[in-house]
């Protein structure tokens, strides 16, 4: 069996222990003569299973007691529209930073909805950094204030949250959930889609501070887009992505495992530096985020020649290296480098670059 390294930013790489264990808990899933992929979401295995999935969560993230841990459908992109419907219920007023394509399309999705402010934005810059939250002034009247805390496809991170006073912070965490601790109680709502970090596609996590699932929400808003239904049937108003709840479970362990999320930010911090300061070396490359806002997690990087960048991704192709090709919208490559990466894959990429250079300098 040949396992490439995968630096796809999503779907991307998940534990190899997890999978195993997937695979032979597969046909018989502890006893219960099925797999959990056919069992009903009302039974006793799988209301254990999603039961511990969020106990695990709770205790990996230090999540407060006035939070609640949803479980939830359609992806971060649904709740670019479920973030407005469900907060701006007071003023109807929201800030948002812009930062990247995914802040932009949350921003666009709040527009289309309330009164959404653009506080500031990067697309200047080809959204190559994060806009200084310290010259910011809020909206002391808003709802919530919004970012994208790490910007995937233009490998940008938040490496300091903007003060927002008594204004919620909402934070899209996709591509950097669980690379790191992080303080919940500075946030209102932490959100994310699991497929980089966490698991398979198909859910979206949302730690919300319990204050802010109200019985209000904007006119039409649709029962399953609404906060409540998910707090008030414990995600399960209908029937949840059991099988994607499950193997995020198992990451949760496997995380727990690795020394939890102090553990795992050693080893991205090691994993990122092995890249960026090969990157730093040399003049073939260009690392194309601002220094100071550089992600762990997504390291786009060009060589200044299309014709070359594309050269890069079909060469490391056959060298075992898979899904290096860079967004559209940055050109030549990008490495995401989540949890699941080992520091091999890393180090394989690194020594490939290396060859490449000599080659075609
Ligand atoms: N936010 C971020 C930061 C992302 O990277 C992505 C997906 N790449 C999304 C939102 C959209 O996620 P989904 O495909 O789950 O809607």
């Amino acid at each position: 069996m040949a396992r490439v390294y995968n630096f796809s930013a999503g779907p991307a790489v998940l534990p190899e222990e997890v999978l195993r264990e997937a695979a032979e808990e597969m046909l018989d899933y502890r006893g219960t003569g099925m797999s959990v992929m056919e069992m009903s979401h009302r039974s006793k295995a799988f209301k254990a299973i999603i039961d511990e999935a969020e106990a695990d969560l709770r205790d990996l993230m230090g999540i407060p007691d006035n939070y609640k841990v949803l479980f939830m459908q359609g992806g971060a992109s649904t709740q670019f529209a479920s973030i407005p419907m469900n907060l701006m219920t007071g003023s109807g007023k929201a800030d948002y930073i812009v930062s990247g394509s995914w802040s932009k399309k949350a921003y666009k999705e709040a527009a289309m909805l309330g009164d959404a402010r653009l506080v500031a934005s990067s697309e200047d810059g080809n959204f190559s950094y994060i806009p200084n939250v310290d010259e910011l002034e809020f909206d002391p009247q808003a709802d919530y204030v919004y970012i994208c805390e790490n910007e995937t496809i233009y490998g940008t991170k938040y490496h300091k949250l903007p003060e927002t006073g008594d204004v919620p912070l909402v934070a899209d965490v996709s591509s950097c959930f669980l690379s790191e601790p992080i303080d919940v109680a500075r946030y209102g709502v932490i959100y994310g889609g699991v497929q980089k970090n966490v698991g398979p596609a198909g859910v979206a996590i949302v730690i919300i501070r319990e204050d802010l699932i109200r019985d209000e929400w904007l006119t039409n808003t649709p029962t399953m887009l609404k906060f409540k239904t998910a707090a008030d049937n414990g995600s399960m108003y209908n029937t949840p992505p059991c099988y994607t709840i499950y193997i995020c479970g198992k990451v949760f362990k496997w995380l727990k495992a690795q020394g939890g999320l102090k553990g795992i930010q050693r080893r991205n911090q090691q994993k990122a530096a092995l890249l960026y300061d090969y990157l730093d070396s040399t003049d073939f490359y260009t690392a194309t985020a601002a220094k100071e806002d550089r992600s762990i997690m997504n390291v786009p990087f060009v060589t200044g020649d299309a014709d070359l960048d594309a050269k890069f991704v079909a060469q490391a192709k056959e060298a075992g290296i898979e899904n290096i090709k860079g967004h559209r919208s940055v050109g030549g490559m990008r490495a995401s480098i989540y949890n699941a990466m080992p520091i091999e894959g890393v180090q394989a990429l690194v020594d490939f670059m290396k060859k490449f250079e000599v080659e075609n300098a």
